[in-house]
C-alpha cells in the first residue's frame, strides 16, 4: 500500500486529496490541527486513515508525524502540504506577530515536513512532495503580503529540493491553485475580505475551482504518471496566470 502524509488535510483541498488517494487505495495520514472533521469523509476507508493531531508550527511536529507514519505503515510515498493560513491587513499595518503567524505555519511547516519525510524518503531512494503554493505567489497582493510571500517561498525551496534530491529519487513540485471553494475562502467572502464577483472576474474561467479539481493536480504530480517532473510550480487557475489583464474587445 502506498502511503500520503497531508498536513492540514481535515478539510478544503488537503480532504479533497486524501478522498481521492483513498479511492486509488492508498494510505492516507491526515496531520491537522483539527482532525474531527476526518471522521465525516473517512466512513468507508477507515481502516487507511491515519488522523493525527498536529500543529505544524510544533518544533517536534514534522519528525513526530513522520515517525508515527514510518512505524504504523513503514513508509512515506507523498508529503502534501496543505496547511496554510491568512492575514488580511495592509502592508503598513500588518503586525509583526501576524507575519510571523503566516510564516510560521505556511512557510517553516513545510520546510519542516519536506525535511522530516524527506529523510525517510532519500532513505528508501523514492517519493514525491507536492506543497501547495498559490497564484498569490506570482504576483503583489497588496493586503496579504505575509500570504504571497510565504507562497513566493514555497515555490523556490521546491526549486532547491527538487534539483537536490534529483538523482537520489525523491520528486518535489507545487501546484498553485487559484480561487477555489474551501472553507478558507468562504470565510473570506462571508467575511467581505474578497469580493466574489471580483474573483469570477479576474479568472478567465468566470469560476472558482472545486476542490477535486485542485486536488487531482496534486494527485497527478505525487503519481508516477509525473516521473519525470520535479522543480515545477503546476497553476492550476482557471487561466489566472495566462491573461494578459485587458479583456478581448474585438468587434466584428
Ligand atoms: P482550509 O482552511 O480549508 O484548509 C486548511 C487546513 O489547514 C485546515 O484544515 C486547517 O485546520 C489546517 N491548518 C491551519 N493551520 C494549521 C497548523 N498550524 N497546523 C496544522 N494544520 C493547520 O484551506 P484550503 O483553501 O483548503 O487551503 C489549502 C492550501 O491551499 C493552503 O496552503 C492555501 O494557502 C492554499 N490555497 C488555497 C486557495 C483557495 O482559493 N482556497 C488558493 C490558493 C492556495
Amino acid at each position: 500500500m502506498k502511503v500520503a502524509i497531508i498536513t492540514g488535510g481535515a478539510g478544503g483541498i488537503g480532504a479533497a486529496t486524501a478522498r481521492q488517494l483513498l479511492e486509488r487505495g492508498w494510505g492516507v495520514a491526515i496531520a491537522d490541527l483539527n482532525v474531527d472533521a476526518v471522521e465525516t469523509w473517512s466512513n468507508e476507508s477507515k481502516d487507511r486513515v491515519f488522523a493525527i493531531q498536529a500543529d505544524v508550527r510544533d518544533k517536534s511536529c514534522a519528525a513526530d508525524t513522520c515517525d508515527k507514519v514510518v512505524a504504523k505503515w513503514g513508509r512515506i510515498d507523498l508529503l502534501v502540504n496543505c496547511a496554510g493560513v491568512n492575514r488580511h491587513s495592509p502592508f503598513e499595518k500588518l503586525s509583526l506577530e501576524d507575519w510571523q503567524f503566516v510564516i510560521d505555519v505556511n512557510l517553516t511547516g513545510t520546510f519542516a515536513f519536506m525535511q522530516a519525510a524527506a529523510i525517510h524518503m532519500l532513505k528508501s531512494g523514492s517519493g514525491a512532495i507536492v506543497n501547495i503554493s498559490s497564484i498569490a505567489g506570482a504576483r503583489g497582493v497588496p493586503d496579504r503580503c505575509a500570504y504571497a510571500a510565504t507562497k513566493a517561498a514555497i515555490d523556490s525551496i521546491t526549486k532547491s529540493a527538487a534539483v537536490g534530491w534529483a538523482t537520489r529519487g525523491v520528486r518535489v513540485n507545487a501546484v498553485a491553485p487559484g480561487f477555489t471553494e474551501t472553507p478558507l475562502v468562504r470565510r473570506y467572502i462571508d467575511s467581505g475580505n474578497i469580493d466574489i464577483d471580483q474573483l469570477h472576474s479576474t479568472t478567465p474561467m468566470r469560476r472558482l475551482a472545486s476542490p477535486d479539481e485542485i486536488a487531482s493536480a496534486i494527485v497527478f504530480l505525487g503519481s508516477d504518471a509525473a516521473s519525470f517532473i520535479t522543480g515545477q510550480t503546476l497553476y492550476a487557475d482557471g487561466g489566472f496566470m495566462a491573461e494578459y489583464g485587458i479583456p478581448s474587445t474585438y468587434k466584428e
